[in-house]
Formats: C-alpha cells, structure tokens, sequence
C-alpha cells in the first residue's frame, strides 16, 4: 500500500459521506507519528441524519426473516475476509498492534457475523402455563435503532462485531468507530453499503464529545452498547438517564489477575505470564493479565523467567512480521500510560525492566515505551488499583489461598481471572471467589463464542459473544390468547 494517505467518509443512508461540518480528523502513524489520512469529524447534526436513516430502514430489515437477514451478513463476513490485506495494513498503520498477531482480527469479525447469522432462529419466545382459559406466548422484538461505540484497541473488530448481533435481531445500527483509530471504518463502510440495504448500517466517525455522546443522548435510540473505559462507561450511564429510558450494555475495563499456585512449573508461567500480556499489542487489551500474583516459593524464579523473556521482547515497526511489539495508540495514551510508570516508581515498586522510551534512532519519533515490569507491587499502589492499559506488569507475592483470593479481588474491575494449579479444588475454590466475569483455569485469554464475556463490578453490565448478546438486542412481548 505504500505511504499514499487514505481519506476515509462516513456511511450514512447507504452513501459514503463527508461531516456536514465540513470538519476531519487527522490519522496518525503511532509508530512515526506522520499522518497517513483523515476521517470526518461527525458532528450532532451527522448522528441525527444516520439516525433518521435507521429508523427508515429498520421496517424493512425487521420484517425479514432471520435466514435472510443471516445470509445477508454471512456476505459481509466473506467481502470483510476479501479485503482482509487491506484491512490489516491499515489497521497496523493506524493502530500500532503488530501485524503478525493483528491478522486474527478480521477473521474474528468475519467469524463473529457468521456466529450470529446462525443463530437467527434463536431469537424465540416461549409458551406458559400461566392460566388455563389462555394461551399465554411471548415474543422477541427489535428496539429499533441501536446505537454501538468501540474503542481504539481492534477497531474493526470491534465495529464489524458490534453489527452482528443487533442485526441478526432485526435492528438498524449507528456505530461510532474509536477517534485514534478510524481508518480501517471506512472499509467497512464501502462493504456495507454494497451489500446491505441503505440505512441498515450507519457509520460515523468522531470524536466522543459530540458524535458518541450524541448517539447515547439521541431519542430514537433506545438500546446502546458501549466499548472502552470505565469514566466514559459512566458518563454514558449518566448522558442516557438524562434523556430517555435506555437499555446499555456496557464493556469495560479489566486489571486482571493471574494466580500462579505452588504446585506450578515457574517457566510454564512465565510463558503465560509474558504471552496474556499481549505485548503484541502493547498490552492495550482488556483482558491483559496486568496483575501477576504469584506463591511465594514460585516468586523469585518466575520474576526472573518474566524478566528474561520481556528482555527478549522484539520492538520495532509494526508492520515487520519479526515486531513482537508496537507503539502505544496515540500521544494522549502514551502520555496516561508514562504517567502510571511513574506512578509505579514514586509508590516504590521495584522496577525489573523496561519504564522508558527505547533506545535509538529507530524509537526517537512515536509513542514508544519499553515493556515494563514491577515487582514487590501491594495493594495499595495505584499500579495495582488502576487499569494502565498499557504494557506494565505489575507483579505480587502471596503466601497463603486466603491472600492471593483476596488480591485478585482487591480493585473495582472484574473482567477475567486466570488460575493455574493442577489442584483441581483448589482451582474450583479460586474461579468460584474471584469476582470476575469470565475465568479460565489453567488458561488465558482465549475468548470461545457461545460462552458469555463480559465483567463484573465497574467492569461492565452484560454479556456478550453468545446467545445473551443476540437476546439483549430484543425486547419481550407477551401475549394472551383467551381460548374460552
Ligand atoms: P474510551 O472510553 O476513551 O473511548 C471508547 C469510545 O468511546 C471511543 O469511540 C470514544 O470516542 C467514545 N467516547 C468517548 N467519550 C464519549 C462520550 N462522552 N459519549 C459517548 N462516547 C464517548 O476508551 P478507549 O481508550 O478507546 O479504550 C480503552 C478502554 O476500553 C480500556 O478501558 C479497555 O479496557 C476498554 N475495553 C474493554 C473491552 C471489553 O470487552 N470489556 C474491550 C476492549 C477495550
């Protein structure tokens, strides 16, 4: 593709289009920080017109039977897997996330639409036995226009994903791809408008403040969904409340745990310590395990094994397939993330490795810091509290059950848990106490459709990636039929 600049517009009724603000947004490498394109600006007044267009087409497409409706975005999957090259090398350019591990992204969205395409017949009510002289059905029906916004970390995946299961269930959608990262919407964009009716997916771009906020506070949007951070899960709870009554699922942050027990082979661990990491995309991942919590008697040999493989870590440009790690998204994340660096160094954790900008020419311009690692972490750190989104591991040391439970337990998420021990009460005592949505044992970071994922505490609201997802995209009606 070269370094030719791409202009990416906005779907809105079937049309590729420009803000009606006549305002774009850059889009920056963050490996060099050049600019490589820019994306419409969406503006209140272009949310408002993608609306109208969902609700116009949202008759047509409900009335559908879900076998079409399914064949419809098994097409989207097969043109996105068509376009999967392109897709990728903007996504790698635009994002960071080196190219080796990002190629599972589109196949992920690809697989997520099929996912749901068949599941269409799901979407059915029940009958009950609640009086004798009736006959007592319910049936599921769409909201309507559902609004959907996802943040920077896999932004095709996450927009193509966020589609599926509204339309699978009979509604339209606007959907507001992340600010740092919109290129690759555009590609998008151009599938659905050739494949889908005009109006049944919406795409604006922008930032949060006014296109998604204007999303969440629009009134015919009844059922939103949301992606990202725990403050702006909360000023979306509080936009929605103030102007409609709104269903909202919400997909939060994470600070993980992984909770190594003695009985565990210190280099197995420090491999999977490194690997739910996910350096591969600077650990700008939600589920990252950024919280290793580790038995005493394992401590010292697994630091070391962590240490060792972090030091082995390759940095370098994306899109070489040798990277095993990128930039950070932008400058305003780098700057977030460099903070909590420092915040680690001024509580007085013991840093291992990695906390600076790497050396170089190569790592002079972009938003480049080293894999970072902190041992000797209590819980009173802020790294040990906050989510840092970033690539910092921050390592504890526990003695007895009760300590590690209460470790994993100790911040406001509850995304995912990872436990490692061959005991299988032990395991089982652990997966029941942690206060997490989605628990592996002896396992990490996979995610398998038809199992629900999402969090618990500030995590989240709501389960998505099974039949859960496709059934919150409707609403219940129930209906008597007096037989007497
Ligand atoms: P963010 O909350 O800053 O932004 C996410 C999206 O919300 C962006 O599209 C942004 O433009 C939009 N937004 C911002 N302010 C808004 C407002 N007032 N109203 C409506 N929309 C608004 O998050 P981010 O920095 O892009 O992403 C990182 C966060 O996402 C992390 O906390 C991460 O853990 C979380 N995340 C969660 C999951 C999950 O499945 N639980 C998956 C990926 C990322």
């Amino acid at each position: 593709m070269g370094k030719q600049q791409i202009v990416s517009r906005m779907l809105i009724g079937g049309q590729l289009v420009e803000s009606d603000s006549g305002q774009w947004l850059d889009a920056i490498d963050p490996s060099t920080e050049e600019l490589i394109g820019r994306f419409p600006s969406g503006s209140q007044a272009d949310v408002a017109r993608a609306v109208e267009a969902a609700e116009s087409a949202q008759p047509a497409w409900g009335a559908l039977d879900p076998v079409s409706r399914g064949k419809l975005l098994r097409k989207v999957a097969s043109a996105l897997r068509e376009r999967s090259e392109e897709a990728l090398h903007t996504e790698v350019r635009d994002t960071g996330n080196t190219i080796t591990k990002m190629k599972g992204d589109v196949e992920s969205a690809a697989y997520a639409m099929e996912f749901f395409a068949g599941l269409g017949t799901e979407i059915k009510g029940e009958t009950v036995p609640a009086s004798v002289d009736n006959l007592h059905l319910t049936l599921r029906e769409p909201y309507g226009v559902v609004g959907r916004i996802v943040p920077f970390n896999h932004p095709i995946k996450f927009a193509a994903h966020a589609l599926a299961a509204p339309l699978m269930a009979g509604n339209t959608v606007v959907v507001k791809p992340p600010e740092q990262s919109s290129l690759s919407a555009g590609i998008l964009a151009e599938i659905c408008r050739d494949l889908l009716p005009p109006g049944t997916v919406n795409i604006v771009t922008g930032n949060g403040m006014p296109a998604g906020d204007a999303i969440v506070r629009h009134p015919s949007i009844k059922r939103i969904a949301f992606t990202g951070s725990v403050p702006t899960g909360l000023r979306i709870q509080r936009a929605a409340a103030e102007t409609g009554i709104k269903h909202i699922t919400l997909e939060l942050g994470g600070k993980n745990p992984l909770i190594a027990y003695p009985d565990q082979d210190p280099e197995k661990i420090a491999d999977i310590a490194v690997s739910a990491m996910n350096f591969a995309w600077q650990g700008q991942s939600c589920g990252s395990t950024s919280r290793l919590l580790l038995h005493e008697s394992l401590y010292d040999k697994v630091l070391e094994g962590v240490v060792e493989r972090v030091a082995a870590l390759r940095l370098g440009d994306p899109m070489d397939p040798a990277s095993q790690m990128g930039p950070l998204n932008s400058k305003a994340h780098y700057d977030r993330v460099c903070a909590m660096v420092q915040a680690g160094h001024d509580d007085g954790a013991r840093l291992m490795i990695g906390g600076k900008r790497p050396p170089g020419a190569a790592f002079k311009k972009g938003f480049w810091l080293q894999p970072t690692v902190f041992a000797d972490v209590d819980r009173s750190m802020r790294i040990a509290r906050e989510e840092i989104f970033g690539p910092v591991l921050s390592v504890f040391k526990w003695r007895d059950e009760k300590e590690a439970l209460e470790l994993a337990n100790a911040t406001e998420y509850g995304l995912t848990a990872s436990i490692w021990t061959n005991d299988i009460k032990a395991a089982l005592r652990a997966a029941r106490a942690v206060r997490a949505g989605y628990v592996w044992i002896n396992g990490a970071s996979a995610h398998h459709y038809g199992m629900p994922f999402g969090g618990m505490k500030s995590s989240g609201l709501g389960r998505e990636e099974g039949i859960d997802e496709l059934l919150s995209y409707t609403e219940t009606k129930s209906i008597h039929i007096k037989l007497t």
